[in-house]
């Protein structure tokens, strides 16, 4: 098996913040025990980790996180606990772990401050986001493409580091067509849906030809972009002139400029080998999505898609090495 792999959407959850979104509704009650367990238990982690050739886990928090906390000073003062508790975590196992930081977008200058002190001060490799913030009430959402966040996005420019679009449940006046197939709602569907959705977004604001340093990483390769996006370009060709977005080049190309993807919760080489043509074997990250996902499925999938050695080395950890300076 690979050895040394890296992998980069590994969830905790830490004592200040606890909150997993709908898991709790929808999931079977013995599968779900077992991730309260091993979300809190680094040993358990290590365990797998060793088993299965990952060398370095980048932790981050289980969604919504601070972005479903609707007071603003709340979520910013809650996003900096988070951080130093999960500092403790990897700084307690040197080499093993690493961390996205915890950024609360409703106060896009305070997520900026604390995204530089995550980085420069607690050796943070980047931040992981899920979705849309939350500002006033449950309700209410913005996204990262809004104008405000541009600020956000100038410090994430300015530090050149990655930022993680991590999936959460769509808005609650967004549901209606999950009713009577709740399941659907969260990781099994609606997560792609508002993941690939919301990176439409980002692509069509200009955002990546303010800032074309921007790097975002996608999970579940890429949420079906890789495969849904040629069509999403096609089609707005007959789109009237003024609703084609702010996009300086074809949508399809931004996929291969400033993302990555990552294989968590991807178990299906035909998949990987369509996200490796369209964006190339430099783009693709190994992951798990631990412990949602599991090490030993994830590990023994990877070490079988027929690809080059060469390609599974560099998806496996020389990407991830290269773009997370570890
Ligand atoms: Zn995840």
């Amino acid at each position: 098996m690979l050895q040394g792999k890296v992998a980069l959407e590994e969830h905790v959850v830490l004592p200040s913040l606890s909150a997993v979104g709908s898991a709790a509704d929808s999931n079977d009650a013995d599968y779900y025990a077992d991730v309260r367990r091993r979300l809190v238990d680094s040993s358990l982690r290590l365990e797998g980790m060793d088993r299965f050739g990952i060398q370095t886990m980048v932790l981050s928090l289980s969604q919504p996180g601070v972005q479903g906390i609707p007071d603003r000073l709340l979520a910013v003062e809650t996003a900096r606990g988070l951080n130093d508790e999960l500092a403790e975590v990897v700084a307690a196992h040197p080499g093993r772990f690493a961390g996205f930081a915890a950024v609360a977008v409703q106060d896009p200058m305070a997520a900026g401050d604390e995204l530089e002190r995550a980085v420069r001060q607690l050796g943070f490799r980047g931040a992981l986001v899920n979705g849309f913030s939350n500002i006033g009430d449950v309700e209410t959402a913005q996204y990262l493409d809004e104008p405000p966040v541009w600020d956000f996005w100038a410090r994430v420019s300015a530090l050149d580091v990655p930022v993680y679009l991590h999936p959460r449940d769509p808005l609650v006046g967004q549901r209606r067509i999950y009713e009577g197939y709740p399941a659907l709602l969260s990781s099994a569907w609606g997560f792609g849906v508002e993941t690939a959705t919301h990176t439409l977004r980002l692509i069509m604001s200009g955002l990546f030809d303010r800032f074309p340093n921007l790097t975002i990483i996608l999970g579940h390769l890429g949420e079906g972009l890789p495969f849904l996006l040629p069509r999403v370009e096609h089609r707005l060709r007959h789109a009237r002139s003024d609703l084609r977005g702010q996009q300086a080049r074809p949508l399809t190309s931004y996929l291969q400029s400033n993302f990555f993807l990552t294989t968590a919760g991807a178990f299906r080489s035909t998949a990987l080998l369509d996200s490796l043509l369209e964006v190339g074997a430099d783009r693709l990250l190994f992951s798990v999505d631990y412990p949602y996902e599991n090490m030993q499925e994830q590990s023994e999938w990877f070490e079988a898609v027929p690809i080059a050695e060469s390609d599974r080395r560099k998806i496996g950890y020389e990407n991830a090495k290269r773009l997370l300076r570890l």
